[in-house]
């Protein structure tokens, strides 16, 4: 007999030989993100070699009448401070967290928490500025940070994008932010504090 005949498997460039009469491609790819449930080592791994990355952080404070406001990089005179290890900016603290949490690096806590002190009164941006430094030193970069505020005050709309440039210069990548209130329900409705969630997008 001759050589087995083959076809290619189709699409406009041919990648895959398979046999006639046989639907296994002669070398199969490993299929990413499905590791084979036989062999649980492969799930110990599983996306770790993934091209993207996304990660989520959210951040609360309390406001405080003996602080100055600083929320998404800017000072608001017309808003309580907030209080907290740093400047209490939700808005840099969540992004920061989860650029952290994307790139799997620990949490804000364990970059800046209270067993760093020399992070102690950090302003937001700063933080937020070294958190993306970290993540660059780990092998990724920054596609995106969205942010959203949550609260009643400050209202974030009148100066989104001066609060974005700075954000965004910090990072590195571009940031949206957007605020959002609670129909005067929970602990920020009642204005008692100040919370912020964030995504961040990272690839490699
Ligand atoms: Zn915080």
């Amino acid at each position: 007999m001759g050589p087995t005949p083959t076809r290619y498997s189709g699409g406009r460039e041919p990648r895959r030989l398979i046999h006639v009469g046989d639907n296994r491609a002669e070398s199969p790819q490993p299929r990413l993100g499905r590791p084979d449930p036989h062999q649980p080592s492969q799930a110990a791994s599983f996306g770790e070699a993934a091209p993207f990355a996304i990660g989520h952080g959210t951040d609360v404070h309390r406001f405080d009448a003996d602080s100055e406001c600083w929320v998404a990089g800017l000072k608001w005179d017309d808003t309580l401070g907030l209080s907290g290890h740093s400047d209490g900016d939700v808005a840099a603290h969540a992004a920061c967290d989860a650029l952290f949490s994307a790139a799997g690096i620990g949490d804000l806590g364990s970059n800046f928490g209270t067993a760093r002190p020399e992070w102690a009164n950090a302003a937001g941006v700063t933080l937020l500025s070294e958190a993306a430094r970290r993540v660059r030193d780990h092998g990724w970069a920054i596609g995106n940070v969205s942010i959203q505020i949550i609260g009643n005050r400050p209202k974030i709309g009148t100066r989104r994008e001066e609060a974005q440039a700075i954000l965004a210069q910090a990072v590195g990548a571009p940031v949206r932010l957007s605020a959002t209130t609670t129909d005067g329900l929970g602990f920020t409705g009642r204005g008692e504090g100040l919370a912020a969630t964030a995504v961040a997008l990272l690839y490699r």
